[in-house]
């Protein structure tokens, strides 16, 4: 079994925040230290350590996670100029936390995809 993180019990309400969407497979927060005006976190609600353990159980969670990006986008009114979705993994992915996450930040031009 895969160790718990802080999400696990995010998802679970087991400490105070705001949630900005759940349903029985995906919940999503705001990043507690954002990069961007809008920076939010989605996250499946089944523990997935990282991108490297996906099976194809998870597809319906992973497709939730887009479906409920593309709303949050519109919701924080930043799906016209576009935004960003980031998944890290691992270490030279810059993965912090072991439980897969969609970053979605926008509210500002982003510039180049990677640092140069
Ligand atoms: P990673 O580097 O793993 O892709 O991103 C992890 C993200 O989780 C970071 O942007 C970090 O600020 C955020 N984060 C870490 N712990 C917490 C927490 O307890 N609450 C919230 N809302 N975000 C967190």
């Amino acid at each position: 079994m895969a160790e718990e993180t802080i999400f696990s019990k995010i998802i679970r309400r087991e400490i105070a925040t705001e949630l900005l969407y759940q349903d029985e497979l995906v919940t999503a927060f705001r990043d507690i230290h954002p990069r961007a005006p809008t920076h939010i976190l989605i996250v499946p609600n089944v523990l997935i350590p990282t991108v490297n353990d996906v099976e194809p159980q998870h597809e319906a969670a992973l497709g939730r996670m887009f479906t409920v990006a593309r709303k949050l986008a519109a919701d924080a009114g930043i799906s016209e100029k576009g935004y960003r979705l980031i998944m890290n993994c691992n270490s030279h992915g810059g993965q912090e936390v072991y439980h897969i996450h969609m970053h979605l930040v926008g509210g500002q031009p982003l510039g180049p995809m990677l640092a140069r």
